[in-house]
């Protein structure tokens, strides 16, 4: 199996981008955000947890993270390897799919990082907000999904650098062009 970790901060384009990479790899696409929308929207009782947290532009608890990414990872044993997009967030996220992966004697190949400057990312949030309707997408919830994204996310950077797996990529150019960089960093690894 081969795993990797899209990583970036909110608006870099880790979803586009991994739906590319999943299809044009056949690997499973597991985005989070994507999950918690979905519980939110069925009104389950995790999705009634996340849900105050994710209209303040906080991150949800670990604890239901970790939760919902093991169900995740037994229910597709016989994918050809997952594209984590907004995940792991944490330190606490990043050992935890490290253990679970280990259990499973997998592990994560490539962390790619999408690197995008902040003015950049307020522009496209705050058109995403006008074309999608994202709840979480209003001026001040995008300036608190940013902070949380400085002081909470971005530290784990050194966790997959020491790792020698944290590859970066510069994120602003046609989407064609960056998928390309992309792709030809997994070939690397996965010919
Ligand atoms: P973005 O990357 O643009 O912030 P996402 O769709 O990835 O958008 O996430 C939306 C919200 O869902 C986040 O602001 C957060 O509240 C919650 N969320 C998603 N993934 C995680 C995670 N791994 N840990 C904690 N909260 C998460």
């Amino acid at each position: 199996m081969f795993n990797l970790v899209m990583f970036g901060p909110p608006g870099a384009g880790k979803g586009t981008q991994s739906l590319r990479i999943a299809q044009r790899f056949q690997l499973k696409h597991i985005s989070t955000g994507d999950i918690l929308r979905e519980e939110v929207r069925r009104e389950s009782l995790c999705g009634k947890l996340a849900r105050d947290y994710m209209d303040k532009g906080m991150l949800v608890p670990d604890e239901i993270l970790v939760n919902i990414l093991r169900q995740v990872v037994e229910e597709n044993r016989y994918v050809n390897g997952f594209v984590f997009d907004g995940f792991p967030r944490t330190l606490v996220q990043a050992e935890e799919l490290d253990q679970m992966l280990e259990r499973e004697k997998l592990m994560i190949k490539l962390v790619l990082e999408l690197e995008v400057n902040e003015d950049e990312l307020v522009n496209r949030l705050v058109k995403r907000a006008t074309d999608q309707g994202r709840s979480d997408d209003k001026p001040e919830v995008i300036r608190r999904r940013l902070e949380t994204y400085h002081n909470q996310t971005e530290p784990l950077l050194h966790y997959f650098r020491n790792q020698g797996k944290l590859v970066t990529v510069h994120g602003v150019g046609t989407i064609d062009h960056i998928s390309d960089m992309l792709y030809r960093e997994i070939e690397k690894f996965h010919p």
